[in-house]
């Protein structure tokens, strides 16, 4: 296992005199100081869905590997000239698989089916479909363009070729790729290990009684499922109350189980705000005022060398900050290299006036072509997470969005959920 040298400890400090930060500039600073974490190792094909490509991969084949034919159909030399052609036939013919082992003489043509390779003497092939055949001899009318209905070898990709970057998540074309040009063992990163931990006295497991002032742990099965969905491996770490030690503890186990840790709630600056008191205590935390609605604050620390995303308790603020900010950031701790969610512009079905100075996500979804947003900003309103699609994003100038305006729309697939 190759493993790559750890986090720099001041990797997450703000340059000084800075108070809110940007979007943009948050961004920019978790995509400068880190980087990947995660060893490489080889796996078989069959088990490479999903995983994160360690090196680039070179085509040991060309695909096709030889020329073949497109169609079933009559193969001979092209090109054919406007007007009717009657070709005699070799005997024989070429099929997918069993090639024909004799070379095919100009003026004649052999019975070829799609996949076959193209026997020496053939570049072109008409179509079944068009040709009056009888025993020993076939009629067409032309013209033919030499190469027609064949494919060359190597038009895919050329044996020696790079198939796939290093960084690449693997889907299921991926695969097809790697299998069609000889690639049986694949480099490929081991899992990055996400701990998920929620925080707070209130909170009470899904299932369990819930008392009088408790709430149900709602951020936890939210944040575990994001990290599967991002291809990582979510590991549980429960819950803890307001206790530093526990935390402390807890944080300790999730430093040796985990390659990143995600906390929610207890990351203000308040008298319950364990989670930043603990991170500010290793000397490493460094509290981002992100000029972003919801979401503050993020706290971002190393515990034990591992990165912690100290997200805000709030479900809606710790959805979009996990989406905003440590998503990109983890599949660059994944190898896979920082990734800018995907949007696109569509009409507004909603009328909005927004103050300068901060970015916003709004919680929407598409509707005859327009993007909805949910009728509360209330970052408490877990319904309205289960409602969207996927949110719209307000840049951080004053805006005043009025029905049928554009506005970027970035549905949960476009953060790779
Ligand atoms: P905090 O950031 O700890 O001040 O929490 C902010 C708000 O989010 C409070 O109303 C908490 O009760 C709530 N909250 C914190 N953690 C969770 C959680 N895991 N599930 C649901 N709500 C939470
Ligand atoms: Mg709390």
């Amino acid at each position: 296992m190759l493993q790559p040298p750890p986090l720099r400890n001041d990797c997450f400090a703000l340059p000084p005199g800075v108070d809110w930060t940007p979007v943009d500039d948050a961004l920019g600073l978790l995509r400068d100081r880190l980087s990947p974490v995660t060893a490489s190792q080889s796996v078989p094909l069959s088990a490479a869905l999903g995983r994160v490509l360690a090196e680039d991969v070179i085509a040991s084949r060309s695909n096709p590997p030889q020329a073949n034919s497109a169609v079933d159909g009559y193969g001979f030399a092209g090109p054919a000239g406007a007007g009717a052609h009657v070709l005699p036939l070799v005997a024989g013919r070429a099929a997918a698989g069993v090639p024909h082992d004799g070379s095919v003489p100009a003026g004649k043509a052999i019975r070829i089916l799609t996949g076959a390779a193209l026997p020496p003497g053939v570049d072109t092939v008409i179509m079944e479909e068009d040709v009056t055949a009888e025993p020993g001899r076939i009629a067409f009318h032309g013209p033919l363009k030499a190469g027609a209905n064949a494919r060359r070898a190597g038009e895919d990709i050329a044996e020696g070729e790079t198939a796939l970057r290093a960084g690449r998540r693997l889907g299921p074309g991926d695969l097809a790729l790697l299998a069609a040009v000889g690639v049986a063992n694949v480099p490929v990163r081991a899992r990055l290990r996400v701990a998920v931990l929620s925080t707070g006295d209130e909170l009470v497991e899904a299932g369990q009684a819930a008392g009088p002032g408790r709430i149900y742990d709602a951020n936890r099965p939210m944040l575990l499922g994001v990290i599967e969905r991002l291809g990582f491996h979510p590991v549980d770490m429960g819950r803890v109350g307001d206790d530093r030690g526990a935390l402390r503890a807890r944080l300790d186990e999730a430093a040796g189980a985990a390659d990143a840790i995600l906390t929610s709630g207890g990351a203000s600056a308040g008298d319950e705000d364990h989670v930043s008191a603990l991170l500010k205590e290793t000397g490493a935390l460094q509290e981002w005022r992100i000029a972003v609605k919801p979401g503050r604050p993020l706290a971002l620390a190393l515990w034990g060398g591992r990165p912690v995303f100290g997200l805000p308790g709030n479900p809606v603020a710790a959805m979009v900050c996990t989406l905003v900010f440590a998503a990109p950031a983890l599949a660059l701790l994944s190898g896979q290299g920082w990734r800018d969610p995907q949007g696109f512009d569509l009409p507004a079905a909603f009328e909005k006036r927004k103050k300068p100075g901060r970015r916003e996500y709004l919680r929407a979804r598409v509707r005859g072509g327009r993007a909805e947003v949910f009728h509360s900003e209330g970052s408490g309103r877990i319904s309205g997470l289960s409602w969207a699609d996927g949110l719209v994003e307000l840049g951080d100038g004053e805006r005043h969005v009025r029905p049928g305006d554009p506005v970027r729309f970035i549905p949960w697939g476009g953060f790779g959920l």
